[in-house]
């Protein structure tokens, strides 16, 4: 009987997959405990940020021109990296989000569609969070800097 490895080829593609959503409770602890100061906080939160917007696995979203059987807008359901991107497959659906980010019109109908699939949902949820946090910790920095 081998010893069970704790870092199995599976886990190590999980964690390279979802490291983003791991820094989550690193960054809250971080925040709890006084002890870390704002540097930190604002490296990890920023990392965890850019991962949510450009690497998180979310749906792509863009729409394509096939319509549904009652005539509804559909989109494209492949896999895609980041809230911002697009699927590997369809270069312009990056760009046709992108599009869609730029009018701000478009901003609930673009909400309403990631906010519709649970992957797209988390990573949306965490993005807002990690942002925040990473504007707060670098308030803090900047404060504590000017004193
Ligand atoms: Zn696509």
């Amino acid at each position: 009987m081998g010893k069970t490895k704790l870092l199995t080829k599976k886990r190590k593609q999980f964690i390279w997959r979802f490291w983003g959503y791991l820094l989550l409770p690193v960054i809250a602890v971080a925040i709890w405990s006084t002890q870390v100061g704002a540097a930190p906080i604002a490296i990890m939160s920023g990392l965890g940020a850019v991962y949510m917007f450009m690497l998180a696995p979310v749906p792509c979203g863009a729409p394509i021109r096939e319509r549904g059987r009652d005539g509804e807008e559909l989109y494209c359901r492949r896999n895609a990296r980041g809230i911002l991107g697009g699927c590997n497959q369809n270069r312009q659906h990056g760009w046709a989000n992108a599009k869609l980010l730029a009018s701000r019109s478009k901003w609930g109908e673009f909400l309403r569609r990631v906010l519709a699939d649970g992957k797209g949902f988390a990573a949306s949820v965490s993005a807002l969070a990690t942002s925040g946090a990473t504007i707060i910790a670098l308030g803090a920095l900047i404060v504590s800097l000017l004193k």
